[in-house]
């Protein structure tokens, strides 16, 4: 009898083994899609305009309106007029 016992506890830490398996999956966080689009809403009385500055790459850039009837750009803070 005494020979099977190395089976047995072969046997059992296997079993532990499963066990674990089951309890880490089962409190696995859930699998998100990466690359998901985050949706915000836009500030209130900003425009979509142009800025040719180096950094913004002259790409179409949010822009806030500034008291003396410029556009900053949200992106590098160039002000512009705005006529763009
Ligand atoms: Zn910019």
């Amino acid at each position: 009898m005494s020979e099977v016992y190395p089976y047995l506890g072969a046997l059992l830490a296997l079993g532990a083994m499963a066990v674990t398996w089951a309890a880490r999956l089962a409190h696995a966080p859930r699998h998100q899609a990466p690359n998901v689009a985050k949706f915000t809403a836009p500030e209130p009385g900003t425009r979509w305009l142009a800025c040719h500055t180096t950094r913004c790459a002259h790409m179409t850039t949010r822009h806030r309106p500034a008291a003396d009837g410029t556009w900053t750009c949200t992106g590098c803070g160039t002000t512009t007029g705005g006529e763009a």
